[in-house]
């Protein structure tokens, strides 16, 4: 049996999972952390059978039921980072654990907005970064903050503890209940401002203070599609993972579907896309 992973709990996640659950050559696993956009949606009348509204809750309920009915495993929890092992599997990290898989389906939903801090957006590239294990390696030896205030900040800052000087959490005001390593030092005042001329220098604070940093790596809340996406190379585009039409990413192995990829973001196109992906990853482990 192949190992495969779906990243979401979705209508896009489960429905993959259906296909890919029934076809006998997989064994599915799917990891989700409970905060997709159908739990928020209050009522659903525009989905295809059922004669009355049924709220986006019961609807991820149902959807569960059925695929845990047909043998799909579900860890609850949120992944933190994704990479590869090896001989070249994909291994994910989560809060609780990690394992490796022959193949992924990221369904992880719309790619959350960067925070509104002046000066992010022009520093894009230019000293702000959305993925420590991509860029650890420019800041090897200088002083990087993280900003945000969970597992994945936390997941963040520990990869660039390995090459950075130093590293400092920058939490925006936020509160924080995660243990941070020593060497990581804290600053849980609101920012204000990131500044630099041709490159990122330092970040003001709403007190008025600052600090110097070459790097500021974006990890607010959990890690999304395009973190993820990126974390294995996947290519990305405004916010979406670009796939092929078979919903394959183009890293061997890696597929997308459902809000990630944009286009109409419907209860109806994510379950259409996770049915195609599921039918092309099996497929594609065929093939493996
Ligand atoms: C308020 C609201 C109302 C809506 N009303 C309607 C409607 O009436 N009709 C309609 O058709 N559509 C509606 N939609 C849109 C619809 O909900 C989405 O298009 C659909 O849910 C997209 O499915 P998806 O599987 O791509 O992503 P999502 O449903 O967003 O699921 C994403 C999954 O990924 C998981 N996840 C993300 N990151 C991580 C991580 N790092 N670790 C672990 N798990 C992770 C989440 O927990 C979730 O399980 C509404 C959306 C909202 C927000």
């Amino acid at each position: 049996m192949k190992k495969v992973l779906i990243i979401g709990s979705g209508p896009a996640g489960i429905s993959a999972s259906l296909y890919l659950a029934r076809s006998s050559i997989a064994d599915v696993t799917v990891i989700s952390n409970g905060k997709g956009a159908l739990a928020k949606a209050e009522m659903i009348e525009n989905y295809f059978g059922f004669a009355e509204p049924i709220s986006g809750k019961q609807l991820l309920e149902n959807g569960k039921k059925g695929a845990e009915r047909l043998g799909v495993k579900f860890i609850e929890a949120e992944l933190t980072s994704l990479g590869f092992t090896d001989d070249m599997r994909y291994e994910a990290e989560y809060v609780g654990g990690r394992d490796s898989f022959d193949a992924v389906l990221i369904a992880t939903g719309a790619a959350r907005k960067a925070p509104s801090i002046n000066g992010i957006k022009d520093f894009e590239g230019k000293g702000v970064s959305y993925c420590a294990v991509c860029d650890a390696f420019f800041y090897r030896g200088k002083d990087v903050a993280v900003i945000g205030s969970g597992d994945y900040a936390l997941h963040e800052a520990s990869t660039l503890l390995q090459t950075a000087s130093s590293v400092t959490l920058l939490t925006n005001g936020q509160e924080t209940n995660i243990e941070l390593p020593e060497k990581i030092k804290l600053i849980k005042t609101g920012i204000k401002a990131l500044h630099g001329s041709d490159r990122l220098s330092s970040v003001e604070f709403d007190d008025g203070s600052s600090i110097s940093v070459s790097g500021v790596f974006v990890a607010v809340g959990t890690a999304g599609s395009t973190d993820i996406a990126r974390k294995l190379g996947a290519a990305v585009d405004d916010g979406k993972i670009i796939v092929d039409e078979s919903f394959a990413a183009n890293v061997p192995g890696v597929f997308a579907a459902g809000d990630c990829i944009g286009g109409l973001m419907q209860v109806s196109k994510a379950v259409s896309d996770g049915a195609a992906a599921g039918i092309n990853m099996i497929r594609y482990l065929k093939q493996i």
